[in-house]
């Protein structure tokens, strides 16, 4: 391990206490395993824990925090490391890594699921789907539920399902006391209500309890593209063909330069292209017709769109975001896709010059919209679309000039920002958390988290915090 001089020497932590009876690993900086264990996804961040608790189940975590609390130390919680800012590790604190957890128990009779904090989306598709159920998740198999439910969750069937907390029926928790309590619709309701969308602000999750809906296992999905002089008749097309469509149908529209993949031809790679990724949550042969007009506008150079397992749709995007490459984000919402918004997006997709950076286009609405606005925390159930602009590069050569086109990007987007996702959030500051819930739900978060955590322990998140604004 380099250095040795940027974090709290495990020396000055009494780990005794903690050591005796934990099931999971202790981890200190000396320790075989350390440095592999204080990697986060993002390559961009780098910080060195004082301790690394990875809890083999509840009484770890109740330990951890109790240890950390009466520590003093800074806590950082990690479900599936794949925080875009880092959020899920810290200098000199301690790492409650939850990833050792991997219980999934499916009961594919009464359709539900019941997860432990540390299972990634890959995971519980695969046991859902053994039994062509799905809980709508996210697009990358990598990425950890527990994050991703806490924030929201959007994902490939979120137009048919929701969002992923919409099919939430149940958590167990850990409070910043260390006490664990369920939360319901039926119980402690109002901190149920705060945990979809809220996201790690009032304990740390050990289990999640979903219902599970029919999905493929066959599905009508994948990616139809365009070569980049087509972006402007493609994305004018798109916007009157998606008002149309089914609630079956979600869609995401990429730019980026074609990749060097098996399945795309050798001439394309390197150029610049726009693409339009559906996902059909129904019959195939219907959605067929539905995407039928999209096939045929103009002449697509490549069209990947054809029946396939949802599993393998679901790990489409993994490819293009690997661990340890460095990322920067940016994300925003937008009402609609506006002749205004299509010049701007033409205009900064025309401007990528890495291989490695993109950005996606989410088609919200459909029964994301269906969902009461003051139901669940999470705020933007109304909008049109959600822009994720990302700076990507294998390492730190490059990574400035990439954060700079995203910047400049989004800020053009200003004047059309409709809301922001918490999950797709950098380290923007409270005012951009209060702009992602709202005012009144912003409020009735922090009121919840001076009950549940008014020392905010739990900080290293997009932080509500518990002091009064005035
Ligand atoms: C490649 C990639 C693809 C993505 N795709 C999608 C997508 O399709 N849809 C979408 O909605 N989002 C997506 N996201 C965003 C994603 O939802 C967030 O990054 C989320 O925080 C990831 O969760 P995690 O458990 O992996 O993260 P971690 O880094 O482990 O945790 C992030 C934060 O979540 C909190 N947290 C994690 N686990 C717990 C827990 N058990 N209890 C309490 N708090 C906890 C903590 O505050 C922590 O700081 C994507 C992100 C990446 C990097």
């Amino acid at each position: 391990m380099a250095g040795g001089t940027e974090f709290s020497p495990m020396g000055a932590l009494d780990v005794a206490g903690l050591r005796d009876g934990f099931r999971g690993e202790l981890l200190s900086p000396q320790d075989p395993g350390y440095e592999d264990a204080r990697k986060v996804w993002n390559g961009s961040i780098d910080r060195f824990p004082a301790l690394i608790a990875r809890c083999a189940g509840v009484a770890d975590v109740i330990a951890a925090v109790r240890f950390a609390r009466d520590s003093g130390l800074l806590a950082a919680v990690r479900g599936g490391w794949h925080s875009y800012p880092g959020l899920s590790v810290c200098d000199g604190g301690i790492v409650i890594d939850l990833s050792l957890m991997k219980g999934i128990r499916v009961d594919p009779e009464a359709r539900t699921a019941r997860t432990q904090a540390g299972v990634l989306l890959g995971e519980l598709d695969r046991e859902t789907q053994a039994f062509g159920l799905a809980v709508p998740s996210g697009i990358v198999t990598h990425t950890g539920l527990s994050g991703l439910t806490l924030g929201g969750g959007i994902n490939w069937l979120m137009r048919k399902y929701g969002l992923t907390i919409d099919q939430l029926l149940s958590v167990d928790l850990v409070t910043a006391k260390g006490e664990l309590v369920k939360a319901s619709r039926t119980e402690n309701a109002d901190l149920f209500w705060g945990v979809r969308g809220g996201g790690g602000n009032f304990g740390i999750v050990t289990e999640f309890e979903f219902r599970l809906n029919p999905v493929g296992p066959t599905v009508l999905a994948g990616p139809i593209f365009w070569p980049i002089e087509e972006s402007p008749n493609v994305l004018r097309f798109y916007r009157e063909w998606i008002s149309e469509a089914p609630d079956e149908l979600t869609t995401i529209v990429a730019h980026r330069k074609a990749p060097p993949l098996p399945f795309v031809p050798r001439e394309l790679h390197g150029k610049l292209i726009v693409g339009i990724v559906c996902c059909y949550a129904g019959a195939v042969e219907e959605g067929e017709q539905v995407v039928k007009p999209l096939k045929e506008f103009k002449s697509p150079v490549l069209d990947l769109c054809v029946p396939k397992p949802f599993l393998a749709h679901q790990a489409m995007f993994d490819p293009s975001f690997p661990h340890g490459w460095w990322y920067y984000l940016r994300a925003c919402d937008v009402a609609q896709l506006t002749d205004e918004v299509i010049e701007i997006t033409v205009d900064h997709a025309l401007r990528i010059d890495s291989p490695l950076s993109s950005f996606v286009i989410w088609q919200l609405g459909g029964a994301v919209a269906r969902v009461g606005e003051d139901e669940t925390a999470f705020g933007g159930r109304s909008a049109g679309h959600t822009f994720n602009i990302g700076g990507i590069t294998e390492k730190a050569e490059g990574f400035d000039k990439e954060r700079e086109w995203v910047r400049n990007f989004w800020a053009a987007l200003e004047p059309y920002h409709r809301g922001f996702y918490v999950n797709f959030l950098m380290e923007e500051g409270e005012e951009r958390i209060r702009q992602a819930y709202g005012a009144k739900k912003y409020d009735r978060l922090k009121s919840l988290k001076r009950r549940y955590d008014p020392d905010n322990f739990f900080r290293l998140n997009q932080n509500i915090r518990p002091d009064v604004t005035v």
